[in-house]
């Protein structure tokens, strides 16, 4: 399923007494048996096998800042984690760190909904999918969307900048975001939890701490906007020929639909098989089998009106040819069976062997010339590979993964195809590279692509960040080895 990475063993090293975090958050917080902190310790993707001293778990501002005061004492290392889904090892210390993990889901406080100002001030260790329940509790909406919904946190979005489902209508969680308070390196705090929309009063510190995947300070709360709660939906699942109609598709629904647009995700043939196949219940929504799809989804707080502009639309698109056939979910069953046709897609690729990844993004004008060039590239690198890049074409991020060719299942076979990882990679980057791309689009540096950066990266670009880093956390306390 993944990448083979060495798992660093740690050097022998002096013992620490961890006594100290227990006075700050109670002993039964400080977790230090392997068998417990080893949910925190892997990933997902078992891409890394985290070393640690402890897992402590702060429930208020006050004691993160003191865990961090204390961790530094101690010199050891702090790596905040939320719900523990990244994709890119961020929030997993190697064993060439001497680390704690901070784990922010004790603090899972509302501290207030401001209807008025369309605004939630939350605390960083609530999921997401909790932050989406009171937001509608409130009869308001909080766009963020994504397939990790559930156990993923708010605070852990913020750091890794989210990207999903919703980007093309609401933007990245950057865009979410007003205000944040954030422990610093030296344990002060940044109470900076304003609901502004206009505050020209110099640098955006937000932003800076926005996507900054724990290396510069801690979120320990955030502001954020929240939206007019959608009462009605259409959505769509579209054949069409190829990505260049599927782009022309994109302009289309752009024009028809304006901002009621609020999906428009690819999805290849070989996805919706692996889906048909893997998952029970699911199916193809068409008669006819067609190379590529495209999941269009429309939604607005007026109770009507967007049936007829989604009808509008797909006749539009029929007749130009842009879209050979369509179908309109005619309940909400429905509407989950075509989402299922997407969010699954990450998922079924597991069972069919190893799936080297790709997350990244180009114009979206240039994605139907990405995709030829690099489905031709990776198809000559590996005779009988299979391609299937899926996902947000409306935010020109395509999430270019590489199944290997269909075998017998052999462990072995396996193993040298996922031994191409890095020189797949680099082919493909190259070519993300010439596009004018973004090697990571949604998910992140972390670890996973920290060495690669440096290639890609405008050395100007490196060196600022590089200063940031040494400004705010001038020994490098804070999450070692991400990122830079
Ligand atoms: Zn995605």
């Amino acid at each position: 399923m993944s990448k083979p990475v060495a798992v660093t063993t740690p050097t022998a090293r002096p013992a620490v007494d961890l006594g100290g975090f227990a006075a700050i958050v109670g002993a039964r917080h400080v977790v230090t048996a392997p068998a417990d902190m080893a949910p925190h310790l892997r990933e997902a993707r078992d891409l890394y096998q985290g070393v640690a001293r402890a897992v402590v778990k702060p429930a208020t501002t006050e004691e993160v800042a003191a865990v961090v005061r204390h961790a530094r004492q101690l010199g050891l290392a702090v790596v905040p984690q939320g719900g523990n889904t990244g994709l890119v090892g961020g929030q997993i210390p190697g064993g060439d760190i001497d680390a704690i993990v901070l784990s922010l889901t004790r603090m899972d406080r509302v501290r207030e909904i401001d209807p008025l100002t369309d605004t939630m001030t939350v605390e960083a260790g609530l999921t997401l999918l909790k932050v989406q329940e009171l937001a509608e509790q409130a009869d308001r909406l909080f766009p963020l969307s994504l397939a990790s919904e559930g156990s993923c946190t708010i605070g852990g979005n913020i750091a890794a900048n989210a990207g999903g489902t919703a980007v093309l209508a609401y933007g990245n969680t950057r865009d979410l975001v007003l205000g944040l308070e954030v422990v610093l390196a030296d344990g002060r705090v940044w109470h900076g939890l304003n609901k502004l929309r206009k505050d020209n009063t110099g640098y955006d510190l937000k932003d800076l701490f926005v996507g900054s995947e724990g290396t510069l300070g801690i979120v320990t709360a955030a502001v954020l906007k929240l939206f007019p709660r959608p009462r009605s939906r259409a959505t769509a699942f579209c054949a069409v020929e190829t990505p260049a109609a599927a782009l022309d598709l994109l302009t289309l629904a752009r024009r028809q639909a304006g901002s009621a647009l609020t999906t428009f995700e690819l999805v290849p043939r070989i996805g919706v098989e692996f889906v048909v196949k893997h998952i029970p219940g699911a199916r193809d929504p068409l008669s006819d089998v067609s190379p590529w799809y495209v999941l269009l989804e429309l939604s607005s707080p007026a109770e009507s009106g967007l049936d007829e502009i989604m009808e509008g639309l797909l006749e539009a698109a029929i007749e130009g040819g842009l879209v050979a056939d369509a179908a309109i979910a005619a309940s909400l069953d429905q509407r989950a069976a075509f989402w299922t046709l997407r969010e699954a897609l990450s998922e079924v690729q597991k069972h069919e062997g190893g799936s080297i990844k790709h997350d990244v993004s180009v114009p979206v004008a240039l994605i139907p010339q990405f995709l030829d060039e690099a489905i031709a590239c990776v198809t000559a690198m590996v005779p009988g590979c299979r391609p299937v890049p899926f996902g947000h074409m409306g935010d020109g991020n395509i999430h270019f993964n590489v199944n290997q060719p269909a075998g017998s299942g052999d462990p072995a076979e396996k193993a040298a195809y996922l031994d191409q990882w890095d020189a797949m990679n680099a082919a493909v980057h190259a070519i993300v590279a010439r596009h004018g791309g973004s090697i990571s689009a949604e998910h992140g540096v972390g670890r996973l692509k920290r060495d690669l950066l440096p290639g890609f990266k405008d050395p100007v670009a490196l060196d600022l960040m590089r200063a940031v880093k040494r400004a705010v956390d001038p020994d490098g306390l804070l999450n070692p080895g991400a990122v830079l």
